[in-house]
């Protein structure tokens, strides 16, 4: 059994920020099947966005010693009036009240129970914690578990799964309270980050990545067109890939767009809006990643950190329906993060790796080069 889990304290070489909350997995998403109206069409179930990914992968973190490397941040509310720096008061009052009501539809696709606006502002205070720990230098780097996720939401419109949005608060947040002006985003959940790119669309201090499935959620959403407006010209880029993309094709954008794109912006901090859906067993994505791809992408992300601010990184958890795989990959991110070298052997390794298709293939070198020549304009 050369993959159980040791429960033994591990040698780390960074100190990870680990930012959860009991009251995350309390946010309850009803009891609707996937993504329609609670209706005779489809068989009341789970939805996909419940607390089992997150709960399993905290649970995984622990099974394998990581988590008392790990330095444990209590996350506390964020006041109201800061979220107004994105959202508007209409808008809050609006989620308060689907809340008080007793829950419902927020927005678009995004259900919500009678605690869940009041949880939300604990998942916006776990990033800001996050912040004021790795800006203080209490921790190198951080990461935050929380419910719900927060890269679809909009200023005005609760979309898929999100109500507010975490890491965008979270970067005027380090902004304004540290006086930095950089700061980069590397969001590889398998959806686009929608929200993010709205939010600092015309910024040119946030350079905001994603990279997706081509059109999948929103439709009609992060194309490589989208570059950035007014004073934010050329500082978003998307790298939209098509179905069935794996290792070579994110190896290949990290090389040719991702890493070049971070190098010239040079950012003063990084944040990672990390979904595990472009993962070979989620239900959600098309994509083929293991979680030796999601180290390698954390690996990545690491060292520009290092080369240009101190290694400054949060990490904030975005979407990931595997149950079953959620945790292996968070788990190797979080691993990454702290420079730990007695890592876990991931069981479904070996079973992804035999799917095959995870080389480069001629379409997805060309949805690459097609986003590289919109971004950088060659
Ligand atoms: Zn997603």
């Amino acid at each position: 059994m050369p993959f159980r889990p040791k429960d033994a304290p591990k040698t780390t070489t960074r100190r990870t920020g680990w930012v959860t909350s009991e009251l995350y997995y309390w946010h309850d998403t009803q009891n609707w099947s996937g993504f329609f109206e609670p209706s005779l069409t489809v068989q009341p179930g789970e939805h996909f966005e419940n607390p089992e990914t997150k709960r399993r992968m905290n649970g995984l973190v622990e099974a394998t010693g990581l988590a008392p490397c790990l330095h444990p941040i209590r996350p506390e509310p964020v006041e109201e009036a800061f979220l107004t720096k994105v959202h508007p008061q209409s808008y809050l009052d609006h989620l308060k009240a689907v809340c008080a009501s007793g829950g419902g539809d927020a927005g678009q696709l995004t259900p919500v129970g009678p605690a869940s606006y009041e949880i939300a502002q604990l998942a916006v205070g776990g990033v800001l914690k996050a912040v004021d720990a790795v800006f203080t230098g209490a921790v190198d780097n951080a990461y935050v578990l929380c419910r719900p996720p927060g890269h679809h939401a909009m200023p005005e419109l609760a979309m898929g799964f999100c109500l507010l949005a975490n890491a965008a608060l979270g970067i005027k947040y380090a902004q304004e309270t540290y006086g930095i002006e950089r700061i980069a985003t590397v969001d590889w959940d398998v959806h686009h980050g929608n929200g993010t790119q709205a939010i600092f669309y015309d910024d040119p201090s946030v350079l905001t990545i994603s990279l997706h499935q081509n059109n999948l959620f929103p439709p009609n959403s992060g194309f490589i067109e989208e570059t950035g407006e007014g004073a934010g010209q050329g500082v978003n880029l998307n790298i939209p890939l098509p179905p069935g993309s794996g290792s070579g094709a994110y190896r290949e954008a990290f090389k040719e767009i991702v890493l070049p794109a971070l190098e010239a912006f040079k950012p003063q901090a990084i944040f990672v809006p990390s979904g595990y859906d472009a993962s070979a067993l989620d239900p959600l994505g098309i994509m083929m990643l293991s979680s030796e791809d999601y180290r390698w992408m954390i690996r990545q992300v690491l060292e520009v950190a290092d080369r240009h601010c101190e290694g400054r990184l949060i990490v904030t958890h975005e979407g990931g329906y595997s149950a079953t795989y959620v945790p292996y990959c968070g788990l190797a991110v979080v691993e990454e993060m702290s420079g730990v070298s007695d890592t876990l052997e991931d069981p479904f390794h070996v079973h992804i790796a035999g799917y095959g298709g995870h080389d480069l293939s001629g379409d997805q070198a060309k949805a690459i080069q097609a986003a590289k020549a919109a971004y950088f304009g060659e």
